[in-house]
């Protein structure tokens, strides 16, 4: 809808993401979706993710097409110069608590016009804590996986049963078979390290046992997947929350109701906290069709020198050519020196940035196979654009999600907990030369279901427009009850 044709009595939605690039992702195109159905939106950013996006993207231009878009911007509390990435980063839990929880309570009672409906990162415990504490509807939107979350849900009834905490040195292929829809192929290793704990009681595994309870309760659970994808366990999370609506894949569900509403994304537009190197562009241009295979782990996993040196000699040995997103951050320590067979290797097949234009990445004909961390953002533009996955999980989410793309929805291999040259090497060869077929087969299918779940009609779809009803219908009886 254009800036001049919303209407005075819009809704007014709030929504808070998690500062991370992943969940920022995410939540602005879910914003953007809501905007082009009508509806005011202010999205809160930390002052550290804004300016990045300031600095990197075109966020203001292109959000200021929509009528009373706002974005607002709080402190997450970390020090300026923490590196807001690897397992440090879990830290800012603590900060957001002390600092930016009182701060954004005085923001909500103080917004004009008043918020009719808070759309919360489901992390951010503080964002429903004060929106339960003002009487403010809240929704909340988890930007992982069904499947994760319903383990994460589980946790009390694996603990009940005995099977967690994972303690000390284990089978790490114990199945583990308390989580309803996954007793067959659900093993300790595809948990994420906190269930590895030395008791019950360990703060970590309690509190994300209870904050993912809490994410069932409330107006209603939000979530970027699709029912082809995910329908079986979202069977499973609907006995528990009634009220959960899928609306993903998001990234292609907005490129379709832009191209539907005669917009058009731009390109070059991205919500990037990095400068993006498109020269790798017309490097794949000139490589054969699916024969490149894409390597990334994301904006936060980081990697020693000894994994990026085996990742290295891997990729070069496998004798394929390679695209590799290679963060500043995740360089070999100053003073290593590079093997000179990687710098041939690289010259002669690889190409390595710090940061590309992943969906475009993806979307280019040279992309055979993806050698990613499995976040559920790049999982999703995997999934989307057909392409076949190998999988080296970091943390959280990505050891589940790891093992649903192999085990699951066979999309690809899972090199969980192995990083050594002669593995990585065999699983190049094995995604992009002995099952390539297999998985392109069921990549494409997958894909195609992706589609039709955003086009009118679709699972994603109908639930979109259901979430702008339901909103609507709180700032009415809100209204109404004063
Ligand atoms: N991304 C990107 N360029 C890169 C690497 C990543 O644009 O070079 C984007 C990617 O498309 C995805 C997001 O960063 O949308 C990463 O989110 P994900 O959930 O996959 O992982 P996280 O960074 O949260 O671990």
């Amino acid at each position: 809808m254009d800036k001049e044709q919303q209407p005075q009595t819009s809704p007014h939605v709030l929504i808070f993401p998690l500062p991370a690039q992943g969940h920022v992702n995410s939540m602005l195109k879910l914003a953007e979706l809501l905007a082009l159905a009508g509806l005011k939106i202010t999205f809160l950013n930390s002052d550290f993710v804004h300016e990045q996006l300031l600095r990197h993207t075109d966020v203001l231009s292109r959000f200021s097409k929509y009528a009373g878009f706002d974005f607002r911007t709080i402190p997450d509390g970390l020090p300026d110069e923490h590196p807001r990435a690897g397992h440090g980063f879990m830290k800012i839990f603590e900060f957001l608590e002390s600092t930016t929880k009182p701060i954004f309570k005085e923001m909500m009672v103080n917004i004009k016009p008043r918020v009719d409906c808070i759309i919360a990162d489901g992390v951010l415990g503080i964002a429903v804590d004060v929106a339960e504490e003002l009487g403010i509807p809240v929704i909340q939107f988890r930007t992982i996986s069904a499947c994760c979350i319903w383990a994460y849900f589980a946790v009390s009834d694996m603990i009940q049963a005995g099977e967690l905490p994972i303690k000390g040195k284990e089978d790490m292929d114990r199945l583990i078979t308390s989580v309803p829809g996954m007793e067959t192929f659900l093993r300790c290793r595809d948990l994420p390290s906190f269930c590895r704990a030395s008791d019950t009681m360990d703060s970590t595994l309690q509190r994300i046992s209870q904050d993912t309870r809490k994410n069932f309760e409330g107006h209603g659970l939000l979530l970027n997947t699709f029912e082809d994808l995910e329908g079986d366990i979202l069977s499973h999370m609907r006995t528990k929350a009634p009220k959960i609506y899928t609306v993903g894949p998001l990234h292609l569900h907005l490129r379709t109701r832009l191209s539907d509403s005669s917009r058009t994304l731009l390109d070059q537009s991205s919500n990037s906290f990095h400068e993006v190197d498109r020269s790798c562009l017309p490097w794949l241009d000139k490589q054969p069709k699916g024969s490149v295979i894409y390597v990334s782990f994301g904006s936060l996993a980081v990697l020693s020198s000894e994994e990026v040196i085996e990742f290295w000699f891997g990729l070069v040995n496998s004798g394929k050519r390679f695209l590799w997103v290679l963060r500043p951050d995740n360089m070999v320590e100053k003073g290593d020196s590079i093997p000179v067979e990687l710098i041939e290797g690289t010259k002669q097949r690889g190409c390595i940035v710090s940061w590309a234009p992943q969906e475009e990445v993806l979307g280019h004909g040279a992309i055979g196979g993806f050698l990613s961390h499995s976040g559920w953002n790049s999982t999703l533009e995997s999934v989307v654009e057909g392409v076949p996955m190998i999988c080296w999980p970091y943390f959280a989410d990505q050891q589940i999600n790891s093992r649903f793309v192999s085990q699951v929805w066979g999309l690809g291999l899972d090199m969980k907990d192995l990083c050594d040259r002669q593995i990585v090497e065999k699983m190049v060869n094995g995604l992009m030369v002995e099952k390539r077929q297999e998985f392109v087969k069921s990549a494409t299918k997958v894909a195609k279901l992706a589609k039709e779940c955003v086009n009118v009609g679709g699972s994603s779809y109908c639930n979109l427009d259901r979430l702008v009803e339901d909103i609507r219908s709180m700032k009415l009886n809100i209204n109404l009850s004063k």
